[in-house]
């Protein structure tokens, strides 16, 4: 696209004009100092972006400007959260940092950035699965300002509402996720309007011939379902009427994606879909008379169609979490059939479409801001609580799991899970075993810390380094993980080792002065004597002085008194042990691979779709039966990818013959010096034959190896085993 001059003057104009709409469409009345805050962070919005444009080709600053009005509009946040969300991408995609916000705008507004650019953060690099994942734990530390979530929220559906100009696997990844993680957000913070208009979206990229056969339909069937509910409105008119009531009649389409869930569920066709809309009253009322206006209404629907008592859903005398009140009924419409009737007033009505913010707006003597803060106590009282049932993507998991771990931030937003109870210690090892060796000191939140200090979950950790730094023994005490304690331990061993080597030095002099030979039965004599365990020991405590001259002085002299017997006490240790993810190691099928990386993974056919090799696939992760692999049009996968998009990985097929193959190979024999090298070596030799994870133990002078290769072909695996076979000390060569 060029950009003429034409066009930036009309994109400039376009930009007033929204800017003038966002202020206008506020659900929240807005002060002069609120639109003050909302100009500056326009302002500091359209220049932070102004070298960018989106995908589609459209200036930046339009996406936040967007976000803005959604949150402003559709959900009714604060003057905050609308500056907050022009901002949303700034510290992000731009120059601007965190803490030029925090001066401009202060410190909730910062907060908020933060949240938000943290979990973008999280979104890089990352496959489908862990990414959800992540989310998932992302959205549990961060509840501590439920306006990060409802922000992403609001940028979520203005991204698939822009996602066109997107290839159709970002599509598809994007859709999943949203499935996964937005919808069930935006539900229970009760965005119903958001939450259906997210799932449609998404059944417009995972399923677009579904899609538009349903929405189609719909339109086709809309002519019908006025005069459905005019027919049914003629009914009940005369007697509402007569009530002097204030009400208007209007239908309700069920959104496409539950008309699709329901095909699915229930196996019926689109005309087989009996509720595909609901019909709603919506009556005037003053507060005192909210709930008996909404039983005369019922009592007069029920007078003309018979209810079905088991449907009925009394909602306003006990409201839903998420603030929902109104009174459904099912009743026996005009043709035999069934219908839902939703009754509520105007101010039901709007919190039904708003979510809490409407609800505080009518809260009697209380101004906005403090109704705000209440929605969000609440909001994050329900994020709190496990056992709220609505959180659908929290049933999935157990909670109790994440418990016991938290997560914390690294200074450039990087998530890591760590044990509860962690220190900034367990931390750095975390990170990388050399910033762990080379800890100087913490930051946590910007403060400096004690490395002792136990971490919390959404804290973020900063390590600060030295060259000369080393672990104590005073760092066993503060590190609480087992690869931290591990490393440390074995740095200390290390030190120990060279403080050693000298002690050792030492000690042959000593004895030399002493007249006493130095070799294994003398080092073993004192060992025995100092009540040590190992020659190490020994020469360590000679190295730092806890042994000196009176004490090897007073073994001398008994030495001489005296014959010793003593223990032969010889510890070996094994020669070198890699660990390697066995769970790679499967080759039972050779023409499916899994993943971006293209693993090769059990997997079996799934029944309900019988694919073939060609049709196009994915594999779902099961819990007791491993991958099932499923054909991409397979009646349950859009089930599938909705309710369990982190389980879902990506299939491809592949021609076996040209595709190496895994094989695990296990070598017994006599260990000796220089046998493992010798087997590397020769495996190393064979030009197709790739080492993907060796594992070498002994035990009692036998000799045991596991090696993991990838081989071309049968060929190539034969000629090496029998290579192997030929090295001196090697007994057996066998396949797993
Ligand atoms: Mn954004």
């Amino acid at each position: 696209m060029e950009l003429t001059q034409e066009y930036i003057e009309a994109e400039n104009k376009e930009l007033t004009r929204q800017y003038k709409k966002l202020l206008r469409i506020s659900y929240q009345t807005l002060t002069k100092e609120d639109k003050k805050m909302i100009r500056k962070a326009f302002e500091i919005a359209v220049d932070a972006h102004k070298e960018q444009r989106r995908k589609s080709g459209e200036a930046y600053i339009f996406h936040p400007l967007a976000v803005a009005q959604i949150v402003a509009s559709e959900i009714g946040l604060d003057a905050t959260s609308i500056a907050a969300a022009l901002l949303h991408d700034v510290v992000e995609d731009t120059s601007y940092t965190l803490a030029d916000l925090d001066q401009l705008f202060g410190e909730t507004v910062a907060r908020i950035v933060d949240g938000l650019t943290k979990i973008s953060n999280l979104k890089k690099d990352r496959d489908v699965s862990l990414q959800a994942e992540n989310f998932r734990k992302m959205l549990l530390t961060l509840n501590d300002d439920p306006r990060v979530i409802i922000i992403k929220i609001a940028d979520r559906l203005h991204n698939m509402q822009t996602m066109d100009a997107m290839r159709p696997d970002k599509q598809r990844k994007i859709s999943s996720e949203t499935l996964y993680i937005y919808a069930p957000l935006a539900h229970r913070m009760g965005l119903y309007n958001i939450k259906t208009e997210l799932e449609d979206l998404s059944l417009k990229y995972t399923e677009p011939e579904v899609y538009k056969d349903i929405k189609n339909k719909i339109k086709d069937s809309k002519e019908q379902q006025d005069k459905y509910i005019r027919d049914f409105k003629k009914v009940i008119q005369d007697s509402l009427d007569a009530e002097s009531l204030n009400y208007t009649i209007q239908g309700r389409p069920k959104s496409i994606y539950s008309i699709r869930r329901k095909i699915l569920a229930q196996g019926v066709t689109f005309d087989e879909v009996y509720d595909k809309f609901a019909i709603r009253i919506i009556y005037k009322s003053d507060t005192a008379n909210e709930k008996f206006l909404a039983w005369k209404i019922y009592s007069i629907v029920t007078d003309h169609f018979r209810p079905n008592p088991t449907r009925l859903r009394d909602w306003i005398s006990s409201p839903k979490s998420t603030g929902y009140e109104a009174l459904h009924i099912t009743v026996m419409g005009l043709k035999g059939r069934w219908v839902e009737v939703q009754i509520r007033s105007e101010r039901m009505h709007e919190i039904a479409e708003k979510g809490y913010a409407a609800h505080f707006k009518y809260k009697q003597g209380d101004d906005g801001d403090r109704g705000l803060d209440e929605w969000i106590n609440r909001l994050q009282e329900a994020l709190d609580n496990p056992d709220t049932s609505a959180v659908d993507f929290v049933e999935n998991f157990k909670l109790n799991l994440y418990n016991k771990e938290i997560f914390v931030f690294t200074p450039q937003g990087d998530l890591k899970s760590l044990p509860k109870g962690a220190t900034p210690l367990d931390f750095a090892f975390g990170v990388h075993t050399e910033v762990g060796m080379r800890t100087r000191g913490a930051r946590v939140n910007g403060k400096l810390v004690p490395l002792s200090q136990e971490l919390k979950s959404g804290d973020q950790v900063e390590i600060m380094t030295s060259e000369h730094a080393r672990p104590t023994n005073n760092w066993l005490d503060y590190a609480t993980t087992a690869r931290a304690r591990a490393k440390i331990k074995s740095s200390l061993k290390e030190e120990k080792k060279t403080i050693a080597s000298d002690g050792k030095i030492t000690l042959t002099r000593k004895l030399k002065s002493q007249k006493i030979p130095f070799n294994e039965k003398t080092i073993n004599e004192l060992v025995s004597f100092f009540k040590l365990k190992t020659s190490l020991d020994l020469f360590y405590r000679v190295g730092i002085g806890t042994i000196d001259n009176k004490m090897i002085k007073e073994f001398a002299a008994q030495r001489s008194n005296a014959f010793m017997s003593f223990i032969k006490n010889k510890i070996r240790k094994p020669t070198s042990t890699e660990n390697i993810d066995r769970d790679e190691i499967t080759n039972k099928y050779d023409d499916l691979v899994f993943g971006s990386d293209e693993q090769k993974l059990d997997f079996t056919m799934s029944k309900c779709c019988n694919p073939i090799p060609g049709d196009p696939v994915f594999g779902f992760t099961t819990i007791n039966d491993g991958i099932k692999v499923h054909k991409s049009n397979c009646p349950n996968a859009i089930d599938l990818r909705s309710k369990y998009a982190y389980r879902i990985i990506s299939a491809k097929w592949i021609d076996s013959s040209t595709q190496g193959h895994t094989v695990e190979i296990k070598l017994t024999g006599i260990d000796n010096l220089g046998l493992v090298n010798q087997v590397t070596q020769e495996i190393s030799n064979h030009m197709h034959v790739n080492i993907k994870g060796i594992n070498f133990t002994t035990n009692g002078g036998v000799f045991n190896g596991n090696i993991t290769v990838v081989v071309q072909s049968k060929t190539h695996l034969n000629k090496l085993m029998d290579n192997l076979k030929k090295i001196n000390g090697i007994d057996k060569v066998t396949r797993v």
